[in-house]
């Protein structure tokens, strides 16, 4: 044995085995309450997707695409897009934006709208650069500028309390004008926006981007702006693309996502769209790490776009269609949560619900001064022991903001019908037990 601990293979291994840019980043949310809802939930609203089924043109195309005569779908395609889905990409984001793109400069299909990120952060972001982040925020945001070498500096939505009465609105939490200013340096490369906000559902109003792109043109940053959730808005409210403001077209990359667009979370395919000088650096991320996602996915994406195309702005649009069905399961959840006193923050776009769980406090007590924040502590308790599965808000904060924010859970409402009715069940079975004991 002492010869084996002497061993020259032992002395090696006393070096670091992880790279310097992985430390302060290796616990992750997803791993453990992923789990944990696999292993107690009876009902699952944690993680954000759907369980109803993506639409069946989608899945016809993917079947189309997988045994049809193009035996060529089941090999490499274009490196930074399948050529029919990043035509069509840039014939719809054309139509939105109203600008001329060129397929191939203008639009790069990445692995979901997480790899589009971080081609992002790889690629713009140097040591010792800053970029904004807007809190609460889909949490790889921070571990990513950290791994590219950059620091995050967070700045919170400030909730204004609303009027009497009324239930609070994902509108109530907003940006502080001066605060925000109070961010930006010469240090800054970048902002990210998400808007509509996961977890909040926040959709911001354009007042708010116009503050937001005064900035960035003031101070030369630039803008990486997640639309995942871009048709998922309700109320009438209207989705405003950053990049369609004054001066943000040049230093904007949008980001989109088939998975949120189409309910097919599993095929992980996202996109970025932006001027040439922007992609032309997420592309050489892009070939030396992923190279391209899944040809037959792509295609299939392709034809669910050009359908969309067709069918723009018309009522069996799926982007019609899908935001009103969601609308509905919201509104349930909604009343379903209110009627229990879990105090829900309506959300104005994303399939995200955060609610407020103070009355629920003597169920879970607080443990002052523990690591964990009260939100961790309520959701293990809640799956464990009612069987629904929710994610802790204060996931979506800064270490140093966590404890602020710590008494909210986030379900999500992209769920069967028959799915929100257990949940409810569950929630109404347990406000009979809190008032009967
Ligand atoms: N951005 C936001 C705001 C998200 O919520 C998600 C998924 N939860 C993503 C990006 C990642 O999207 P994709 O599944 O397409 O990688």
């Amino acid at each position: 044995q002492t010869r084996f601990l002497s061993s020259p293979f032992q002395a090696k291994m006393s070096r670091p085995l992880q790279a310097r840019r992985l430390e302060g980043i290796d616990k992750n949310i997803w791993v453990e309450f992923v789990k944990l809802a696999a292993t107690y939930s009876k009902v699952n609203l944690g993680q954000g997707f759907p369980d109803f089924p993506a639409p069946d043109f989608l899945r016809e195309a993917f079947t189309r695409a997988l045994g049809g005569e193009n035996h060529m779908l089941h090999q490499y395609t274009r490196a930074f897009g399948h050529p029919p889905l990043v035509k069509v990409l840039a014939q719809f984001f054309g139509k939105l934006l109203g600008r001329d793109l060129d397929p191939m400069t203008n639009v790069m299909v990445t692995v979901g709208a997480y790899q589009a990120l971080f081609c992002c952060f790889q690629a713009f972001v140097d040591e010792g650069d800053e970029v904004i982040i807007i809190e609460p925020f889909f949490d790889c945001y921070e571990a990513m500028v950290k791994m590219a070498g950059g620091t995050p500096v967070f700045i919170p939505l400030r909730l204004k309390a609303p009027k009497d009465g009324k239930l609070m609105s994902s509108a109530d939490w907003q940006l502080d004008p001066a605060e925000l200013a109070s961010k930006f340096s010469e240090r800054t490369k970048a902002i990210v926006l998400n808007s509509p906000n996961n977890p909040l559902g926040k959709v911001f109003s354009r007042g708010e981007l116009e503050l937001i792109a005064d900035l960035c043109v003031k101070h030369d940053v630039l803008c990486i702006s997640d639309e995942v959730y871009e048709w998922l808005v309700y109320d009438g409210k209207e989705h405003i693309r950053i990049a369609s403001l004054q001066g943000m077209w040049d230093r904007t990359v949008i980001i989109g996502s088939a998975g949120k667009t189409f309910s097919a979370t599993g095929w992980k395919v996202g996109w970025t769209v932006g001027p040439d000088r922007l992609l032309q650096h997420l592309r050489t991320v892009h070939q030396n790490s992923v190279y391209h996602c899944a040809t037959i996915a792509q295609e299939a994406v392709a034809q669910g776009f050009q359908r969309e195309l067709m069918l723009y702005g018309k009522p069996d649009s799926y982007f019609v269609q899908l935001p009103r069905e969601l609308q509905q399961k919201r509104d349930w959840l909604v009343q379903s949560l209110e009627s229990v006193g879990m105090k829900p923050i309506v959300p104005e776009g994303t399939y995200f619900l955060v609610a407020d769980i103070s009355e629920f406090k003597s169920d879970v007590p607080d443990v002052p001064n523990s690591d964990e924040p009260y939100d961790y502590r309520f959701a293990k308790w809640m799956v464990k022991n009612k069987g629904l599965a929710a994610i802790p808000l204060s996931a979506f904060y800064s270490e140093a903001h966590k404890n602020s924010y710590s008494h909210f859970i986030r379900f999500c409402f992209a769920k069967e019908d028959a799915t929100l009715k257990a949940a409810n069940d569950i929630l109404q079975k347990w406000k009979k037990e809190k008032t009967s004991s």
